[in-house]
């Protein structure tokens, strides 16, 4: 069974990084409007049907001897939430409706199914990071469900990643950079328990934890392994009508100490140059999972300030954010010079060399797109 569960996890692993992505079986959304982030409505049956809490459902009942296995399996499924259709067969592989997260905001069909294929057990995984949901039924078992990586289950918190609140050394390093502790702590930003030199930027969700960013003091960045791509600071943008993107945590952080709240951070920097090519399909758009995995929050407003930083990459990150994010709607914030030579760098650096009022200031003065 450990080899079957190897192999099972290999072909997920297959499969996610195949087209065969289970995002493609919403994928007719070319071509996509300009203006706002909306995947066109196709037909979903699913999900509507489910028990709403499998959990409850406790131990399952015997059943006639002479069932076959598969079809004992199937009742739990249905038991579980997990709608097997009559083309599911044992030995194949499946994309169903994860009846935990139900796909997520894209309504993903998240969950690998597979039933072995002998019939005595089937198993799945959720690949959707902030669910994780696995478990194992066993067609002679009266238990229900086993689960399987219990741990990666819904359970991110603080204290599995490892995280404690920032100690005296990084609230000066912040102090330096003008981020009070207030905003620190308003932004749950922590570091890690073993070592103490190491930023850690929280992403939540509707507050919970779906993801961590580390960044040492020498700007060497990674992320939290089973990170969501999403904003970061997305639930402080989820009642704005006007919003503003920046390239960093730090520089989110700046802007609110310039009294803006409504302000969210791309996760993974900037790209070196505008890409020459037409926009991919969604679920090719790798380099911006962090828009579409957000486009409720972002369908919904009226105007973007796009206020990345003013070197070329961040230039040409509002360039890619624009094109997705419909251009009508982004306006562009200039950062002023800084010497004859050069111009302020990014928020931060404002905030730094000039102060809150002035950066305030730079953000209201933005000019459209
Ligand atoms: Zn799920």
């Amino acid at each position: 069974m450990p080899i079957l569960e190897h192999q099972f996890l290999c072909r997920l692993l297959t499969r996610c990084l195949s087209s065969e992505l289970p995002l493609t079986s919403r994928a007719s959304v070319s071509p996509r409007p300009s203006s706002s982030l909306t995947v066109p409505p196709i037909s979903v049956s699913h999900a509507n049907n489910v028990p709403s809490s499998p959990d409850n459902v406790g131990k399952f009942v015997e059943n006639n001897l002479d069932m076959p296995r598969v079809d004992i399996l199937k009742q739990k499924m249905q038991l579980l939430g997990i709608d097997l259709d009559n083309s599911c067969l044992p030995g194949q592989y499946q994309n169903l409706f994860c009846p935990k997260c139900k796909g997520g905001q894209l309504e993903e069909r998240s969950l690998s199914f597979h039933i072995i294929p002998d019939g005595e057990f089937a198993m799945w995984r959720c690949f959707r990071t902030s669910c994780g949901w696995a478990g194992q039924a066993f067609a002679d078992d009266k238990e229900l469900y086993r689960r399987v990586g219990q741990k990666s289950y819904g359970t991110m918190t603080e204290e599995s990643l490892g995280l404690e609140p920032l100690g005296a050394k990084l609230i000066a390093y912040f102090k330096e950079r003008l981020i009070s502790e207030k905003t620190l702590s308003r932004n749950a930003v922590m570091q890690m328990s073993d070592n103490k030199n190491v930023i850690a930027f929280t992403y939540k969700r509707n507050g919970l934890l779906v993801g961590c960013k580390y960044r040492t003091m020498e700007k060497r960045f990674w992320q939290g392994k089973g990170t969501d791509k999403i904003l970061y600071g997305l639930d402080d943008i989820s009642d704005a009508a006007e919003i503003i993107i920046v390239e960093g945590e730090i520089d989110k952080l700046s802007l609110e100490e310039a009294g803006f709240r409504n302000c969210v951070s791309v996760p993974g920097g900037a790209p070196s140059k505008v890409s020459s090519k037409d926009l991919p399909p969604i679920e090719k758009d790798a380099g911006y999972q962090y828009l579409w995995n957000c486009k409720e929050y972002l369908n919904k407003v009226d105007r973007i300030i796009l206020a990345t930083d003013s070197d070329p990459p961040g230039q040409a990150l509002a360039e890619e954010l624009a094109r997705r994010l419909g251009r009508e709607r982004c306006w562009q914030v200039h950062w002023p010079k800084e010497d004859e030579q050069s111009l302020f760098k990014d928020a931060n650096d404002v905030l730094k060399c000039v102060g809150a009022d002035a950066l305030k200031r730079i953000v209201e003065n933005a000019e459209p797109y």
